[in-house]
């Protein structure tokens, strides 16, 4: 027990010593900067009567993925939710699955 104490005391120590980036802390995973595929790659065009390329931003339960999954920037997540909707009309994608 007080072996168990001591030693927790040690970690807290250890934790705050200034060093974030050397100790692993899972509280803040790696981050990987997500950059949207249509500004990186500008021939990319979205087309709501194309199923293969709609199909990437619903899930399988056919509602809209929200940015931090499609990892759109909002001028493109805002395009792509009309395309979707546009896609749901023209019975290209469902408005639901099951
Ligand atoms: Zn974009």
């Amino acid at each position: 027990m007080a072996d168990r104490k001591s030693n927790s005391k040690n970690n807290k120590k250890k934790r705050y010593n200034g060093n974030a980036d050397e100790d692993f802390n899972p509280k803040f995973r790696k981050i990987r900067k997500k950059v949207c595929s249509m500004c990186a790659n500008k021939e990319l065009v979205l087309d709501y009567k194309n199923y293969d390329q709609m199909k990437k931003f619903v899930n399988e339960k056919g509602k809209i993925l929200p940015r931090r999954a499609t990892g759109a920037c909002a001028k493109h997540q805002r395009e792509i939710t009309q395309a979707v909707k546009r896609a749901r009309h023209i019975a290209i994608l469902p408005y639901t699955q099951n």
